[in-house]
C-alpha cells in the first residue's frame, strides 16, 4: 500500500459507560447519567487494524504518538514533548537477589518531561482538551499529575490551575510552581481535593484532565502496555506488577495488551496482573484479600503520597483485572517502601520515588510468598522519580564523609569507612 492510499479515518467512535454499555458523544463527560459508572472511549478496531502494523509503528515517532491510532485524539499534530518510549531494562542484579530469571524494569522514572508516567496521560488529555476547545486546564493531583499538567500546559500555551493536598513533598510543589500555573494547596487529603475539583469543574467550564477529560486522559496509560509488548519483541509478558492509586493505570495496561492482541500485533495470552499498594492506604488490597467485590474507602496515612487515594475511582475494575488474570494485590509498610527504594537503587542504579519503592517491595513480597514463578517473564512498572520524594529516604541513606582537602584526611576517612563496612558485614552474617 502506498502512503497516499492510507486513509487515516478517526479510529475512536464514541464514549460508552463501563456498565450497561450506554453510548455518549465524544465530549467532555465522565460519568453515565443512567448507571453512574465511568465512561470509556470506544474504538473501531477494524479501522485500527487497517491503519497499523508492526512496521508502521516502528517507523513512527519515538514517543507515545507512534500508537496514535489507539489513542482518542484527532489532531495531526498532537502535543509531543517526547513522552514515552522509556527504557525497558532487563534486570540482572535485582533479579538474582530475588531469585527471578526473567525480570524486566519499565523505567518511567525517566519519562519526559516531568519524570513520571503521568506525562503519558496528560499528553493525551491536553491534546484532546485543545480539540474540545478548552483554554484553561486543571487537575486534582497527588503531586506528579500537577507537575505534568503544569509543564505540558505551559508548552501548549494553555492556562493552568491545579489542585494538590497541602502536605505534599517539596519537590512536587516546586516541580509544579516552576511552570507558573495557579497552584491551589488544599488543606485536606486527595479525596477532599477531588471532591472540591468536581464542584469547580461543574461551575467553571475548565478541562479537568482527571475529571471531565478522564475518559481521554486514562487512555494514555495504555501506552505502558504497548511499549512493553513492542520492547519485548512484539510479545506479551507472563506477569506484570504495577502500583495502584485510583486503579486506572493498572486497568489500562491490561486494556493495552488486549487491544494489541485483538488487532493481531501480538499473540494473545493470559498476562497475570499483580497490584501494589502502601499499607497506610490499601483499600483495593484489603478488598482483594477479603474476597470483597466492593471497596471500603480509607483515610490515607503513608509516605507513598503519590498513590494515596482512599476512595479509588477504578478500584473495583482493578480488583476484577487482578482476579480474572490470576494475579494478586499486596500492600507493604512504609519501612518496606524505603527498603524497596534502596534495593532498586543499589541493584539497578534507578532512583525511584515512594510509589516505585512500594512496587518493588510488593514484588519482593510476592516472590517470597511463591506467587511469582521464577521462570515467568515479569515486568515491574516503575512510575516515578526519587528526586521528587527525597524526604522519604532522608536519614536512611548514610552521610557523606567530610574531609579536609588533604591526602591523609582522605586516607583516614577511607580506612574508617572500610572498618565500619566490615563491622556491618560481620553483623549481618552472625
Ligand atoms: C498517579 C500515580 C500512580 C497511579 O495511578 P492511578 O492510575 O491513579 O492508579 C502510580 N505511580 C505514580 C508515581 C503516580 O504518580
Amino acid at each position: 500500500m502506498t502512503q497516499a492510499t492510507v486513509t487515516k479515518a478517526r479510529t475512536f467512535t464514541h464514549l460508552v459507560s463501563k456498565e450497561g454499555g450506554v453510548k455518549y458523544p465524544l465530549e467532555a463527560l465522565n460519568v453515565c447519567e443512567e448507571t453512574f459508572s465511568p465512561l470509556e472511549v470506544a474504538y473501531d478496531y477494524d479501522a485500527i487494524r487497517a491503519q497499523v502494523s508492526r512496521e508502521t509503528i516502528e517507523a513512527g515517532p519515538n514517543s507515545i504518538w507512534r500508537y496514535k491510532a489507539f489513542l482518542p485524539v484527532e489532531s495531526e499534530n498532537p502535543i509531543d514533548v517526547g513522552t514515552g518510549m522509556t527504557p525497558l531494562v532487563k534486570s540482572n542484579r535485582l533479579a538474582r537477589r530475588l531469585g527471578l530469571k526473567n525480570l524486566y524494569i519499565k523505567n518511567d522514572a525517566v519519562n519526559m518531561p516531568t519524570l513520571s508516567f503521568k506525562d503519558r496521560v496528560v499528553s493525551v488529555a491536553l491534546t484532546r482538551a485543545k480539540e474540545l476547545g478548552f483554554s484553561t486546564v486543571s487537575c486534582a493531583s497527588t503531586g506528579n499529575l500537577a507537575n505534568s499538567t503544569a509543564a505540558i500546559a505551559a508548552r501548549a500555551g494553555l492556562d493552568c490551575c491545579v489542585f494538590i493536598p497541602s502536605d505534599l513533598e517539596a519537590g512536587k510543589v516546586l516541580g509544579t510552581l516552576i511552570y507558573n500555573p495557579t497552584l491551589m494547596a488544599v488543606k485536606g487529603n486527595y479525596d477532599q481535593v477531588n471532591r472540591l475539583c468536581s464542584e469547580v469543574a461543574n461551575t467553571y467550564g475548565w478541562g479537568f484532565v482527571n475529571i471531565n477529560l478522564r475518559a481521554y486522559y486514562s487512555e494514555g496509560s495504555k501506552t505502558l502496555g504497548y511499549e512493553v509488548a513492542e520492547q519485548l519483541g512484539w510479545k506479551l509478558p507472563d506477569h506484570v506488577v504495577a502500583p495502584l492509586a485510583s486503579g486506572s493505570l493498572f486497568t489500562k495496561i491490561y486494556k493495552g495488551f488486549r487491544e494489541f492482541a485483538k488487532v493481531g500485533l501480538v499473540d494473545d495470552k493470559n498476562v497475570r496482573f499483580s497490584g501494589a499498594q502502601a499499607e497506610g492506604c490499601s483499600p483495593i488490597s484489603q478488598a482483594f484479600k477479603e474476597g470483597r467485590d466492593f471497596i471500603s474507602p480509607v483515610k490515607p496515612n503513608t509516605i507513598a503520597k503519590s498513590i494515596a487515594i482512599g476512595n479509588p475511582a477504578d478500584g473495583v475494575y482493578a480488583l476484577d483485572v487482578a482476579r480474572k488474570t490470576q494475579g494478586n494485590i499486596e500492600d507493604v509498610t512504609d519501612a518496606e517502601i524505603i527498603e524497596g527504594m534502596k534495593l532498586l537503587a543499589e541493584t539497578e542504579g534507578i532512583f525511584t520515588e515512594t510509589a516505585g519503592g512500594t512496587t518493588i517491595a510488593v514484588l519482593k513480597k510476592l516472590v517470597e510468598a511463591g506467587k511469582i514463578n521464577p521462570d515467568e517473564t515479569t515486568v515491574v512498572y516503575i512510575t516515578g522519580n526519587g528526586l521528587k520524594t527525597q524526604e522519604a529516604v532522608q536519614g536512611y541513606v548514610g552521610e557523606p564523609l567530610l574531609i579536609d582537602p588533604k591526602l591523609d584526611s582522605f586516607e583516614r576517612a577511607l580506612e574508617r569507612s572500610r572498618t565500619l563496612e566490615r563491622l556491618e558485614w560481620q553483623q549481618t552474617i552472625v
